[in-house]
């Protein structure tokens, strides 16, 4: 697609937004950008197009921006916000971020869509394939946007990238060489009009322009997945923690298997996963598939498991104080995720509940806590909700600060205990975000 001349609109000024204009113009295109938000909020960004001489607005959406010939659109803008619905009015083409990054990139990509996971699962796999001496560029919501890259990547290149169902609500042309899906649970439903169906058909768009050259890896243990799975044309491959599959990666007792065709190629054991929790074992078996896809040497890909230390923020471990472990798990900002982390230690766990609540049901996670929890630290501005809710059941304790856990925690558990901060909330109460809630708790525990 020739941009030279033409006026192409982004909507949001964010990480990605700004990464498309700055590619538009890398393409002697004309961007535009244009933001709902607050300069002084998005001071960061606005200062790279201002360096790059881009134009742009905040505040909101002037007539200016429906006088393109297309919109590229960040994955932050709701389907259905007012300046899109008018654009789609006007007859102006809609376009993901991914969609243009996409048209400009000649490598492999593996895209990886899925409600939880795919931070940690496009890491392992950068890491694998760059373990195994491909060049392999990570994009996503960590690292680089696809558009950042897209013109670096060379063919021989592998692209292990993060789509959201928000992203691929609006591609066109968009096929990756390999799509995996790894799970759907209910989630961002407030943007599918609450209907789990829109939110799991948006995801299966990530194969719709696949062909017999391309692959499909899916997690056959998750049956939202495999319920809202579409015709496909590419080779399907399957992973699963309990069934074996011929074509797929799946776990029997302590060792992971890979075939193809009903053929073995691939054996480890599940000892060489250095990350924790069986959700991890999913994760990886997806990566291991793509791996054997290409054919990746077993040697490359057990000595890169074995050296995958996992993402920062999630079930991070930080430091061993008196034998006692502290974990850091900020990015659990729901209760789903603190129940995988809970499934994670066998060790008795002190854990680090509360910050700001979304309407958190613990009932979920009741039964674990009752069973693995010998003590509770609230804190935040749902300390009181946490204290209220498990009371009666287990010690709780309200503290005010992370620091205040810590001095605490290293007196009250002993040698074979956990300490987890899977806080099961938001972070905007105490903290900027959850890295930086992550973050003063590793200080904390790094002060002691
Ligand atoms: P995402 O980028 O999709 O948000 P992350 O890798 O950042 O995923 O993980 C987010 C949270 O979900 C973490 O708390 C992590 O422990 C948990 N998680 C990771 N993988 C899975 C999985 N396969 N199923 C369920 N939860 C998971």
């Amino acid at each position: 697609m020739n941009l030279k001349n033409k006026n192409i609109s982004v909507i949001g000024a964010v990480r990605s937004g700004v990464a498309a204009a700055k590619l538009i113009k890398k393409l002697e295109g004309i961007p535009f950008v244009s933001d709902m938000g607050d300069e002084n909020e998005l001071k960061e960004f606005i200062d790279q197009l201002r360096n790059e001489n881009i134009n742009f607005e905040t505040g909101g959406h002037s007539e200016k921006v429906y006088n393109c010939e297309m919109m590229v659109v960040s994955p932050g803008v709701p389907f259905n916000a007012p300046v899109l619905v008018k654009a789609r009015e006007a007859g102006i083409k809609l376009i993901s971020e991914v969609e243009l990054a996409y048209k400009y990139c000649k490598g492999n990509i593996i895209a990886i869509t899925g409600t939880n996971g795919k931070t940690t699962t496009i890491s392992l796999c950068g890491h694998v394939f760059n373990q195994s001496g491909y060049n392999t560029f990570v994009a996503g919501n960590i690292g680089l946007a696809f558009s950042e890259i897209a013109l670096d990547v060379k063919e021989r290149d592998f692209v292990a990238l993060e789509v959201s169902s928000f992203q691929l609500d609006l591609i066109d042309q968009f096929k990756p060489k390999v799509a995996i899906i790894l799970n759907i649970t209910p989630d961002h439903l407030n943007r599918y009009d609450n209907k789990i169906d829109l939110y799991a058909n948006a995801k299966q768009k990530i194969y719709k322009n696949q062909d017999s050259s391309d692959y499909l890896i899916l997690n056959k243990d998750n049956g939202e997945v495999i319920k809202y799975l579409k015709e496909y044309k590419s080779n399907s491959f399957y992973f699963s923690l309990g069934e074996e599959t011929e074509n797929g990666c799946f776990r029997k007792n302590d060792e992971i298997h890979f075939n193809n065709k009903g053929k073995e190629e691939f054996s480890c054991n599940v000892s060489d996963i250095k990350i924790k929790g069986e959700h991890n074992i999913a994760n990886v078996m997806a990566v291991i598939c793509a791996a054997k896809i290409f054919h990746l040497e077993n040697s490359n890909i057990i000595k890169a498991l074995q050296t995958f230390k996992g993402v920062e923020h999630r079930l991070e471990f930080v430091r061993e104080i008196n034998g006692i472990l502290f974990i850091n798990d900020s990015k659990a900002t729901n209760v789903n995720s603190v129940l995988y982390a809970l499934k994670s230690f066998d060790e008795p766990i002190f854990l680090i509940l509360g910050g700001q609540d979304k309407g958190n049901d613990y009932g979920e996670i009741k039964g674990l806590v009752l069973q693995g929890v010998k003590k509770i630290y609230a804190i935040g501005s749902s300390a009181e909700k946490v204290y209220n809710f498990f009371n009666s059941a287990i010690a709780v304790e309200i503290k005010k600060s992370l620091e205040d856990v810590i001095s605490a925690a290293v007196k009250e558990a002993s040698e074979g205990d956990v300490v987890l901060l899977s806080p099961a909330c938001a972070s905007f109460d105490m903290f900027d975000n959850f890295e930086h809630r992550g973050r003063v708790f590793k200080e904390a525990v790094n002060n002691m």
